[in-house]
């Protein structure tokens, strides 16, 4: 509980003041409830022809004290009811009650919608906050995080447990505004009918909610795992989204079919179990309310035959009726009971993520780097993604600014790797590299990525307009910028051949364009954002020889008066460059000019023998 006023002080508290609104409406409803059940006594009177009793009219200013005045004011209400009664009969007078309970009612109930539609911006607020902050928190963390945490995972957390998140803590504000409001006003109401009957009720009352309890507690655990399972089905639909081209070509629709079988039928065992405790829980308290209802129906009407009641027959069942309307709220409070627990569940999942360390930030005192001017020196770099498995060893490196240097080496040698330390996607785990002689450590990186254009050999693109494909990155890019840099990048015609031009919607990740006009798409992205520094990472490895060619021209275009670091896959792009290095196992085994790599008679050789053939 004490985690709760945490997250509650956490993202309810920007919208304190809707929850005073909530508490004056409910009190509002609260009293109104009284007062319109109470005409349910001069009713049962009429119908019953219980009229005894002569009432005289209590002047109001006689009566002292809360009590008498009450007593005054019930008494002056029968006094006018019987005095209706005797000049327009008992059938009008009934007719009249009954408008009267009509309008109590619906104001009553006005008051209920008010307290409920004060909570939806609540509830809609706090949610909103919680996908933000998992958001950003997902934009900030380093990529190094997403290969250990998988996607359909962070969806399932983003969306399940956020609304786990958002039904818990409505419950529990409804726990402790609207319940307690209900159970206060309606216990005094008991209190005054008849303080007997109160203090015995109140002997009964406990046994409901230890109860309540015993269901709540098992309740965690069981939802705890199931979010979980809940993960990995999102995890593997995911997948199998990425996936689809090669599931069909390798005809494993049966062998993704049974995974996922597997998977969903976990999950309808454990939400089975919760859903069958929670379904425990409703007619487990119905039942025990009816019980306890019973025993006081037995103990009030013991007490009401006796020969000298403490009470009258119609007031007393006026005060079943307040019973068993404090029953709900009391429920509530044990409903809360058991969404609190599933909500926290979802909040340790959600927490994970939100307090997830990030070991790559700028260190405190980082400086901006303020262009390049001179050369990225790698210094005896060490690197692994997990300690026992080292991927590069000892690389020693000059990349002067104006030249371009091609990496190559068998897939798995650590080529992207290297390159994905530059921007500082990750952090040496020995040696330095620097930048113009500052450590990377040392700089912001922003400023370091500002300097850096990156094109993939998967292009990545966004569900988005052509336009706002090429300008992202850039600050206000205008539409002649985007166009000079699509027509270096040999884009513009086909763009033009679109039928909105600029504005078409390539839809996801690009799907409606062919390889390589995705590719071009990058590539007038990395020239509209004209960067010192350009990393190519097999940029046409996967492509046909046609749109090869005309990415090859584009990129060349873009290379020239650019330090340019390219891995390269096909030998024949590489040729020019002022310097290969040949990579195996993390090492570089082989450097130089093509001539020289050639005549050398090594590995690289090896590697272009393989590729003429
Ligand atoms: P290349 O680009 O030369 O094909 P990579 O740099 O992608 O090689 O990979 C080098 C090695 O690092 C491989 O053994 C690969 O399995 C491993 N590796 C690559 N990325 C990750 C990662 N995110 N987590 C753990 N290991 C990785």
């Amino acid at each position: 509980m004490r985690q709760f006023w945490k997250i509650l002080k956490r993202y309810v508290a920007p919208y304190g003041k809707y929850l005073w609104g909530s508490v004056a409406m409910n009190m509002l409803s609260a009293i109104f409830n009284i007062f319109s059940f109470s005409l349910i006594i001069p009713m049962l009177n009429i119908l019953f022809r219980i009229n005894d009793t002569d009432y005289m009219y209590m002047p109001m200013d006689q009566a002292q004290g809360m009590m008498e005045k009450i007593d005054a004011l019930a008494n002056n209400a029968n006094w006018m009811i019987s005095c209706f009664i005797e000049q327009h009969g008992a059938s009008m007078t009934l007719l009249l009650l009954c408008a009267f309970l009509s309008v109590t009612t619906l104001i009553k109930t006005a008051c209920y919608f008010g307290a409920a539609a004060v909570m939806v911006p609540i509830r809609t607020g706090v949610v909103k906050d919680l996908r933000m902050q998992l958001y950003d928190k997902i934009l900030g963390l380093p990529l190094g995080y997403f290969s250990q945490e998988r996607k359909g995972d962070l969806i399932a957390r983003m969306s399940g447990d956020v609304n786990e998140v958002e039904f818990s803590i409505i419950s529990v504000l409804e726990m402790l505004i609207k319940n307690p409001i209900l159970i206060v006003c309606y216990f005094s109401v008991l209190l005054f009918i008849s303080w007997e009957l109160t203090l015995f009720t109140i002997l009964v009352v406990p046994l409901l909610g230890w109860f309540m309890g015993v269901i709540g507690k098992t309740l965690k655990r069981s939802s705890l795992e199931a979010q979980e399972l809940w993960s990995d089905t999102m995890s593997q639909v995911e997948e199998t989204l990425g996936g689809l081209r090669v599931i069909k070509a390798f005809i494993a629709e049966g062998t993704m079919s049974r995974r996922f079988d597997r998977v969903t039928g976990d999950l309808r065992r454990k939400t089975g179990r919760v859903s069958t405790r929670q379904a425990l829980a409703h007619p487990m308290s119905e039942f025990l309310g009816t019980v306890l209802i019973a025993i006081v129906l037995w103990f009030g009407g013991t007490l009401i035959i006796s020969d000298n009641a403490p009470l009258s027959a119609s007031t007393f069942i006026y005060y079943m009726v307040i019973l068993y309307s404090i029953l709900n709220p009391i429920k509530d409070f044990s409903k809360a009971g058991y969404s609190i627990p599933k909500g926290m569940a979802s909040m340790e999942r959600i927490d994970k993520i939100l307090n997830a360390e990030n070991p790559i930030t700028d260190k405190a005192g980082a400086v901006d780097a303020e262009g390049f001017s001179d050369s990225i020196c790698f210094e005896n770099v060490d690197f692994s993604y997990d300690p026992s498995k080292p991927v590069l060893k000892g690389i020693d490196l000059k990349i002067e600014k104006g030249r371009s240097v091609a990496i190559v080496g068998e897939s798995g040698a650590g080529k992207s790797t290297l390159v994905d330390l530059i921007p500082r996607f990750y952090d040496v785990t020995g040696g330095r590299i620097s930048l113009d002689g500052k450590d990377l450590r040392d700089l912001t990186m922003k400023s370091i990525r500002g300097l850096i254009g990156y094109v993939n050999q998967e292009p990545i693109l966004f569900n988005d307009t052509i336009f706002n494909n090429i300008a992202f990155g850039t600050k206000g890019a205008t539409m002649e910028q985007v166009v000079a840099a699509a027509k270096i990048a040999n884009a513009h015609e086909f763009i033009m051949e679109k039928e909105e031009g600029y504005m078409t919607n390539i839809g996801d990740r690009g799907m409606k364009l062919s390889g390589g006009q995705r590719q071009r798409l990058s590539i007038a992205r990395a020239i509209l954002k004209n960067p010192p520094i350009l990393i190519l990472d097999e940029a046409t490895a996967s492509l046909d020889t046609e749109s090869e060619r005309l990415v090859q021209e584009a990129l060349d275009r873009l290379m020239s008066s650019r330090t340019t670091i390219a891995i390269a896959h096909r030998l024949s792009t590489i040729k020019n460059s002022d310097e290969i290095i040949v990579m195996q196992e993390g090492r570089i085994v082989e450097r130089g000019r093509h001539d020289e790599l050639v005549n050398k008679n090594g590995y690289y050789k090896k590697l272009e023998d393989m590729q003429s053939l």
